[in-house]
């Protein structure tokens, strides 16, 4: 994120710093342009100028020596004029030809003003006088010719030069007015990615929060990437810890309930039960009941041993048996339970027939410390449920391994049936969480219970394949590191 922040203020000085100096730029150069335009329509009205001065001084040739001829003053300033014209142009121009130009039109000037001179000055006979006239008139004419001439290709190169520049002005103003339109637009567009890369993580976090607070402890954080994404690597990790702790808290708690209950229950309900299940079994061999009631006690003394072995279920989860340790191969404990579970209706039955256990054991698997037979009673459990999610039938593959870098040893009992659903695998672990009609749901909770009385764990997960998979993870006999697999 701190790097995007950079990126992005980065881009917009750049976009800032380089729109500002291309506008300095072309303002620099469109002035510099309209500069040099003026300089020129400047020199223009000086030709004018210098033009006028030469007509005025043809004007005062022909008048001269008439009542309408102008002081010998003015005439003279005139004449300077036309100098000080002259000289402005020299300062403009510089081109090789326009220079050559010039000094020609300088000389012809020189030329001009000593014939005026001579004219003004000269006192001689009527035929002398009109003849530097002439000389001075055609001077005058030829010089009029020369500004006239000069005058009408600057004009040409002129009016074509403002158009060209008063058009290059025109494009610059759009292209200053595109620019100073369009970086506030890329500027707001900048921010909008920026803040929408920035606002979208942390209402995702916002969301998750309140998802948690609203008790949702699965909930998990997708796709956000550098620190949100470690923010939300962070929250995930808090969601599944706090998760974790919130089962194993609602599993103590129930746990003591139940034992408290339990305990006193059993007590309770065991002894009436003993007596109605006495009456029964007397009821029962009595030849007075009737033929259509004599299947009654035998029904009731069946769903008194229901109860008992429902209650006995309780007791045993409640208080569990303590267990009797000893050192034992766990192959040989999954040996029994197999053989036990093929004793069960569930493998006898028609229906379950196609049922097929498929040991996959380690080698020489270390020993573990463990009482045999509550461990049998999990396993047992654990195969019973996986044949029962395989109605139609399938296998079961029980597995033992062990890695000579883990102080666990590990048994799975994988099977191809349904599978957990993703509102059953959270519970399935709970006391009397049950998705089966005649189910106690305490198998689980029982053989959760007994495996921790381990030291071990027990989790069950989906298989990418379909079924579901219950692993077992229980430790090692101190110092014994087998050979394992
Ligand atoms: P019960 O077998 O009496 O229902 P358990 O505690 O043994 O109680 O099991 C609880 C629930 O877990 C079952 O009702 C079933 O929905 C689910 N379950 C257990 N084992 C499996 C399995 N191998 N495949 C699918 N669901 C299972």
């Amino acid at each position: 994120m701190k790097r995007k922040i950079i990126i992005a203020f980065s881009v917009c000085s750049l976009i800032f710093i380089l729109s500002g100096l291309f506008i300095i730029t072309t303002i620099e150069k469109s002035t510099a342009k309209l500069d040099i335009l003026i300089r020129l329509h400047r020199v223009e009205i000086l030709r004018e100028q210098l033009l006028i001065r030469i007509k005025r001084a043809q004007s005062d040739l022909n008048l001269w020596n008439t009542r309408h001829a102008r002081s010998m003053d003015a005439v003279v300033t005139d004449v300077r004029t036309m100098d000080s014209a002259l000289d402005a142009c020299f300062n403009c121009h510089h081109g090789e030809s326009v220079m050559r130009r010039l000094t020609n039109l300088r000389n012809q000037n020189e030329q001009y003003k000593n014939a005026l001179s001579r004219v003004f000055t000269l006192r001689a006979n009527r035929s002398r006088m009109r003849a530097e006239e002439n000389v001075a008139f055609m001077a005058g004419a030829d010089l009029i010719a020369e500004v006239g001439a000069i005058t009408n290709m600057t004009d040409r190169n002129l009016q074509e030069r403002t158009r060209s520049t008063l058009k290059e002005i025109a494009r610059t103003k759009t292209v200053i007015s595109l620019l100073l339109a369009a970086v506030p637009l890329i500027a707001l567009g900048l921010f909008g990615v920026f803040l929408r890369g920035f606002t979208k993580p942390v209402g995702a976090l916002l969301i998750a929060t309140r998802r948690l607070k609203a008790g949702e402890l699965s909930y998990r954080i997708e796709g956000l990437k550098d620190e949100f994404g470690e923010v939300a690597a962070s929250f995930n990790d808090m969601a599944f810890t706090l998760r974790e702790h919130y089962m194993k808290m609602q599993w103590a708690e129930q746990a003591i309930v139940l034992g408290e209950m339990a305990g006193g229950l059993a007590h309770e309900i065991n002894n009436p039960l003993a007596g109605i299940k006495a009456a029964m079994e007397v009821l029962s061999g009595d030849p007075t009941v009737s033929e259509e009631n004599k299947n009654l006690p035998s029904q009731v003394i069946e769903q008194v041993r229901r109860i008992e072995v429902l209650l006995k279920s309780l007791l045993n989860f409640a208080r569990p048996p303590k267990p009797q340790f000893m050192s034992v191969d766990l192959n040989e404990v999954l040996d029994a339970a197999i053989s036990l579970a093929k004793k069960h209706p569930l493998f006898l039955s028609n229906s379950s027939l196609s049922i097929k256990i498929v040991q996959d054991f380690a080698a020489r698997l270390p020993q573990t410390k463990a009482d045999p037979f509550q461990l049998q009673q999990v396993f047992l459990n654990l195969l019973l449920n996986a044949a029962d999610a395989m109605p139609a039938g399938g296998a079961i593959t029980v597995r033992t391994s062990y890695s000579a870098r883990s102080p666990l040893l590990s048994i799975s009992i994988l099977d191809t049936g349904k599978g957990l659903g993703g509102d059953v695998i959270d519970k399935i672990f709970l006391p009397f969480f049950t998705t089966k009609p005649k189910g106690t749901g305490l198998g689980l909770a029982l053989a959760k219970r007994l495996v921790e009385q381990h030291g071990g764990g027990i989790l069950a997960v989906n298989n990418p394949a379909g079924g579901a998979s219950f692993v077992v993870t229980l430790p090692l006999l101190e110092g014994d590191g087998g050979t394992g697999t």
